[in-house]
């Protein structure tokens, strides 16, 4: 099986590197509905938020067959993912419910939604 694979300090934004965590770990635990992104870089988020960098992803939680599954899941994708990385169960039992990855190691970068002067 194969898998999606991104070398070290390809200098992107961490959110690739978390997509293809999240791919690679729905493709091995064979989930049985889509994962969904629900936002990078786009949507609301707080001040300062890693999404506005690049380095934060969130995915669609509700369609999940229960909570332990969304958990193990998470779980699975940050092991994946290694030390720097980040996640929750964010706003759980609301309609916002979401799971909320980021990368949380090294200096934070120029915000992508910055224009380059
Ligand atoms: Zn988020």
């Amino acid at each position: 099986m194969s898998e999606l694979k991104v070398k070290q300090n390809v200098g992107t934004a961490k959110a690739v590197v978390i997509l293809a965590a999240l791919a690679n770990e729905a493709q091995r635990l064979q989930l049985p509905r889509d994962v969904v992104i629900t936002a990078v870089s786009d949507g609301e988020h707080s001040r300062n938020s890693r999404h506005y960098f690049g380095h934060a992803v969130d995915v669609r939680s509700k369609n999940f067959p229960n909570a332990e599954a969304k958990r193990v899941f998470l779980q699975r994708v940050l092991t994946r993912l290694g030390e720097g990385y980040w996640g929750l169960l964010e706003d759980e039992g609301t309609p916002n419910e979401h799971l909320h990855l980021e990368w949380r190691g090294g200096p934070r970068k120029r915000p992508l939604t910055e224009e380059v002067d």
